[in-house]
């Protein structure tokens, strides 16, 4: 798979590429990225990427001309000539505060395809033209302002890269975390006796706590069921700390996650016992 990344500021990228997964991922031949300056291609003395907004208004916006020069020189035709293959293989993305949300679903659906374009705007945006003409998609991630789309770009290329088959060591990490399939890909969630059938499945709930030694920390300890060995024990109590944390922390997810009969006895107990939290 390869993302090929458009902006102003390449340098801001080379650190976090250099590091942990991306960089073992592009080492293995997995992933290839591509960042090309935004200021190669342009032809005045000096390399000018931007110009004041139509309609008169604050700051300076990114120019389409040598945004559509970049991406030509990668091969990117606009959306009305783009052919059926192409569609299927490749995405063309307008990171933007005005965007769809990125989300997991987003990522895992960007993940199978062969190459993803990613456009950083930088000032007040990028003129639309391009955005209308050469992008499939405008991705948001989050509701506030960045002063550039690098830092998107990157999230974006982080939540995805790491869902490419064989860049996790362990498949079921990503599958088996927060927002992740999980249960939700099993028909039951839970086994006969109603406990959870996986320790981690997310099924659209957020990841349980997670512990490592020492055993107690400054006279904290470890929940105590962590430490038994008994691992249906284990699986049910992470569970309910999954459903705690979602219902604590995102509760809009509740409506969507695979959630057994347990589930929602469960629930019914939290919602009465975090009444004053949520
Ligand atoms: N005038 C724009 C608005 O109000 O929506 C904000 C422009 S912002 C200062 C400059 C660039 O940062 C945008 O063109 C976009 O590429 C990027 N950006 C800002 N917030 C973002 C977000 N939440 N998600 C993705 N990209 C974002």
């Amino acid at each position: 798979m390869r993302f090929e990344i458009l902006t102003i500021f390449p340098e801001m990228f080379r650190g976090f590429f250099e590091h942990g997964v991306v960089s073992r991922a592009q080492k293995n031949g997995l992933v290839g990225i591509g960042v090309r300056d935004l200021r190669e291609f342009t032809h005045d003395r000096h390399r000018t990427v931007d110009d004041r907004p139509f309609g008169g208004g604050e700051g300076m916006v990114l120019k389409a001309e040598p945004l559509a020069e970049g991406l030509a020189a990668l091969g990117v035709v606009p959306v009305a000539d783009r052919d059926d293959a192409t569609r299927l293989r490749e995405t063309v993305v307008l990171l933007s505060a005005q965007g769809r949300p990125f989300t997991q679903t987003v990522a895992r659906e960007l993940a199978g395809l062969d190459r993803v374009v990613l456009i950083c705007g930088r000032y007040e945006g990028v003129d639309e033209r391009v955005n209308e003409m050469y992008c499939d998609r405008e991705l948001s991630i989050g509701d506030y302002v960045l002063s550039g789309g690098e830092l998107a770009a990157a999230v974006v290329l982080d939540a995805v890269m790491r869902l490419v088959p064989g860049v996790l060591g362990n498949e079921a990490s990503s599958e088996f975390e927060s927002f992740g399939a999980g249960d939700a890909a099993i028909t039951s969630s839970v086994d006969v006796e109603g406990v959870p059938r996986s320790q981690h499945g997310a099924g659209g709930l957020l990841d349980y706590p997670h512990y490592t030694r020492p055993a107690e920390f400054r006279g904290v300890a470890v929940p105590e069921v962590l430490m038994g060995g008994d691992h249906a024990a284990v699986r049910k109590w992470r569970r309910e700390q999954q459903l705690r944390k979602t219902l604590r922390n995102r509760p809009d997810l509740l409506a969507q996650a695979q959630l057994s009969a347990e589930d929602r006895k469960v629930l019914e107990r939290l919602r009465v016992e975090l009444v004053d939290e949520i």
